[in-house]
């Protein structure tokens, strides 16, 4: 895959070069996995590749920035200052996109909503979005109670799988008394809802 089309003014090999310098071993091979496994639904819904491979290297960029740093620019960059009642679970999706249009100049805006939903997802995703969200949550490497269903719904419907996804961690996260982003909630009642 070579990038043709600016998103980036860096190389696909450029951008991989970044994340294996930035990121630990364990997390920059997770971020291969994703964009591997993004690569083939981009194949299946017929998704930009282009945007899709530049989302899914640079998804979790900002994953093990420190949090005083995380903190700091939560602020700078005027991000909702509700998530720093949340931990750095919730901030780096949001940091990750501003450090990418900040750094690196990646102004598409579904490359950078893609990143920046990852992890709480949101009411309106684009395709791409969409297959973050879901290539993250069933890269092989993950081994949730529920993956195979997963991965299973992502092969037909790309739409069921973030619903089944969404559903899955709000479940999960009320099993291990975790605090809710309201967001991912929104998104839970966008997706995941049977409309009465
Ligand atoms: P990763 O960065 O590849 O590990 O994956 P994600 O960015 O998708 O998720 C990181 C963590 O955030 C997971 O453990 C999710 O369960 C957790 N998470 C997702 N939504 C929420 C939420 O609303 N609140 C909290 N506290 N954690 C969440
Ligand atoms: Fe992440
Ligand atoms: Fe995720
Ligand atoms: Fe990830």
């Amino acid at each position: 895959l070579i990038y043709s089309q600016n998103y980036s003014e860096l190389t696909r090999s450029q951008l991989i070069d970044i994340m294996e310098q930035t990121l630990s071993k364990r997390r920059f091979k997770h971020i291969l996995r994703v964009e591997k496994t993004a690569l083939k639904l981009a194949e299946r819904y017929e998704a930009d590749y282009e945007k899709v491979s530049i989302a899914a290297l640079a998804h979790d960029y900002a994953k093990e920035k420190p949090d005083e740093e995380m903190r700091d620019l939560i602020i700078s960059e005027n991000l909702d200052l509700d998530m720093l009642q949340y931990g750095s679970n919730i901030w780096h999706g949001p940091l990750g996109a501003v450090l990418m249009k900040n750094e690196y100049n990646i102004e598409d805006d579904e490359i950078l909503e893609a990143i920046r939903y990852h992890t709480v997802g949101s009411p309106r995703m684009s395709k791409v979005a969409q297959i973050i969200y879901v290539a993250d949550f069933i890269e092989p490497n993950r081994s949730f109670k529920g993956v195979e269903d997963a991965r299973e719904l992502a092969e037909t419907d790309i739409k069921s799988a973030v619903a089944y996804i969404s559903r899955h961690t709000i479940s999960s996260l009320v099993k291990r008394n975790t605090r809710i982003y309201p967001k991912s909630i929104e998104t839970y009642n966008a997706w995941a809802v049977k409309n009465k």
